[in-house]
């Protein structure tokens, strides 16, 4: 009998999620039926959809019920085999949550190569959040050579492919971030041609300084202040892909001051601005493909770089995800739950 340590649901967070929301249990695993594997978590994805399941607003997918294992990406070592497919010791892609182990189907698997890339790429640059930010660009941005990308939250993994792919396609990439390390990292590491810190006093200035022809492509992972300064800086037939609101994640009330809407709806007649909301499992039928193509080859030769923000113990789960929601976090963030043990981790 294998038994798993897991987070669940413990209450619905009131903004900022409280240690108090979570609990830590003990379980026992049941044993494998046909056609499923044992896992152990090596790597959990904390991304920001999670803070949506945690409540019971109406959403695109379904919240988590009280006493729930809190959902989440994973990548695993198969312990123990009943399926054809899978043997002892391959590294999957799962989708089991904030657990130490679990049983799963194996139809619900997918082997990842670590001779091809390091296995934790799978949940950052070469998984979920790469293909967001390919899809939502090319499909719904379909920036032009020389055109002006906006992206907000740009050093995290979303952002900063976005930014990087613009690049490859011959646009002009502005990302904004909290603050001048994170700046400094979109210049150096991501090779964006101008950033903007959204903390500064002088942002909506420091916008307009950084996007002199205005701005073609926002991709809005926001929201906020952070929207309403980009909102003036956009031009004719400007494109707004509408991937995230993270700002507002946590909010327990609407925001106060004037009604912006009437504004926004004037600047989307005016200008002819295409606005456009995603929800990015739906471009998954029609994009995956070109995405693991293109987005292998682009790593591999150095356009698109990625950072990853790893924390050591499922027990530090839920103050790593707090800081996720405030921009504590750099690049991509994972909990490493368990050691990983391709030759890759081994070589650091
Ligand atoms: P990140 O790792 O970038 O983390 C979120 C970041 O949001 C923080 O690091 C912080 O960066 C920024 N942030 C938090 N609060 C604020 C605020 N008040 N104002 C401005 N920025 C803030 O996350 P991801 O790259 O994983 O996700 C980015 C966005 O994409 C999120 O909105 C997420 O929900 C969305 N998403 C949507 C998907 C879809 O299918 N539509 C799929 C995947 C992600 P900083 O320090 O720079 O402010």
């Amino acid at each position: 009998m294998t038994t798993t340590t897991q987070i669940r649901l413990a209450a619905y967070p009131v903004g900022m999620p409280q240690d108090s929301d979570f609990e830590t249990v003990t379980a026992e695993l049941p044993a494998l039926a046909d056609g499923q594997v044992l896992l152990r978590t090596i790597y959990l994805s904390l991304d920001p959809y999670m803070r949506g399941r945690m409540s019971t607003a109406k959403s695109y997918a379904a919240s988590l019920q009280l006493g729930d294992v809190i959902v989440g990406g994973t990548v695993c070592e198969v312990l123990d085999s009943r399926a054809d497919e899978f043997a002892t010791g391959d590294i999957v892609l799962a989708y089991t949550g904030w657990q130490t182990h679990a049983v799963a189907a194996a139809m619900q698997l997918r082997r990842l190569d670590p001779e091809q890339a390091p296995i934790s790429t799978a949940l950052g640059v070469l998984g979920m959040p790469g293909f967001t930010a390919y899809a939502g660009l090319l499909e719904l941005g379909k920036p032009k050579p020389g055109e002006t990308v906006v992206v907000a939250a740009a050093a995290g993994p979303v952002g900063s492919a976005v930014g990087q792919i613009a690049r490859v396609k011959g646009a002009r990439a502005v990302g904004i971030a909290g603050g001048p390390e994170k700046c400094r990292i979109l210049l150096e590491t991501y090779g964006f041609d101008a950033a903007v810190d959204h903390w500064s006093p002088t942002f909506a200035e420091d916008l307009a300084a950084a996007t002199p022809d205005g701005i073609d492509v926002y991709f809005e992972n926001v929201g906020g202040p952070v929207t309403e300064a980009v909102v003036k800086r956009l031009n004719l037939y400007a494109r707004i892909p509408v991937c995230g609101l993270v700002a507002g994640y946590n909010a327990t009330e609407k925001p106060t001051g004037p009604d912006q809407l009437p504004g926004f709806m004037q600047r989307i007649l005016t200008l002819s601005l295409t606005v456009r909301g995603f929800i990015q499992s739906e471009f998954v039928p029609t994009h995956y493909e070109s995405f693991q193509r293109d987005m292998s080859a682009w790593v591999r030769d150095g356009q698109v770089n990625y950072v990853e923000d790893v924390v050591d113990g499922l027990d530090q789960a839920t103050e790593a995800f707090r800081g996720l929601l405030t921009g504590r976090n750099v690049g991509k963030l994972l909990v490493r739950v368990g050691d990983d043990p391709t030759p890759e981790a081994r070589g650091q």
